[in-house]
């Protein structure tokens, strides 16, 4: 039976955020976002080991405590210029430090989603596990969708017909995913399903709902903590 593990790409700066400080370190709830996250993860018995991946020049992450987490988490310096790049950097580091093979499941989770609920993240195990590509967490698209010209200005309505928010845990068999970014890339690319979808395989949506939001701009942080305060 494969296992399942998961992997936090957490290199990035948060610039549409506006702080200092890279998002996944902002405080939220009274500790840094990031802790929620892993809580999440860390907390399911069927992850085996949870990865964290930092930018090699990180001078946040040691200022905090991450001892209730130890013995499932391995951090692993090796991020890179794009959200791409740090998740296949952290696959390849993956390999040399844990016991992950070809055949283990992958999930990718964003830093920046801190309220990951447990039945979520057990829906998308429970409905991926023998799935032959592999799968998300998305919601459809609730909101009528306008597409702009570059004054802002109206130019047409789109359908949301069968259109659906990307959101993560994203799972996918740890080779198909190495082979997947390795090839493409990653160029462009905003999230890990994008590279299977560039091989010409279909990832499974997973319905998911909107209070597994990614954190992005400031307001988005007070919706978080109540978010947090009502899981
Ligand atoms: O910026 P965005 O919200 O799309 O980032 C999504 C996730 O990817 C965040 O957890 C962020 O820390 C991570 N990331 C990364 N390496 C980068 C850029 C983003 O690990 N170079």
């Amino acid at each position: 039976m494969p296992d399942f593990f998961a992997l936090i790409p957490a290199a990035g700066s948060g610039s549409r955020m506006g702080d200092e400080l890279p998002k996944q370190f902002l405080p939220l709830a009274g500790r840094p976002m990031i802790s929620h996250t892993l809580r999440s993860l860390c907390a399911s018995p069927r992850i085996s080991c949870v990865f964290v991946v930092l930018a090699p020049n990180d001078g946040e992450w040691m200022r905090h405590d991450w001892s209730e987490f130890s013995g499932k988490l391995i951090v692993l310096e090796c991020g890179g210029a794009t959200r791409a790049e740090s998740v296949l950097n952290g696959l390849k580091s993956a390999r040399v430090a844990s016991s992950i093979s070809d055949n283990d499941w992958v999930l990718v989770h964003d830093a920046a989603r801190p309220c990951l609920g447990k039945a979520q993240l057990e829906k998308l195990m429970d409905e991926l596990a023998d799935d032959e590509v592999g799968g998300l967490l998305a919601v459809p698209v609730a909101d009528t969708l306008k597409r702009s010209d570059t004054a802002n200005r109206v130019e047409r309505t789109e359908s949301r017909d069968k259109l659906w928010q990307a959101q993560t845990p994203q799972m996918f068999r740890y080779s198909l995913l190495v082979e997947a970014l390795g090839r493409t890339g990653g160029i462009g690319m905003t999230d890990d399903a994008s590279a299977i979808e560039a091989l010409g395989l279909r990832p499974r949506l997973i319905l998911s709902d909107a209070r597994n939001l990614k954190v992005t701009y400031p307001a988005d942080l007070a919706l978080a903590e109540l978010i947090l305060g009502n899981l």
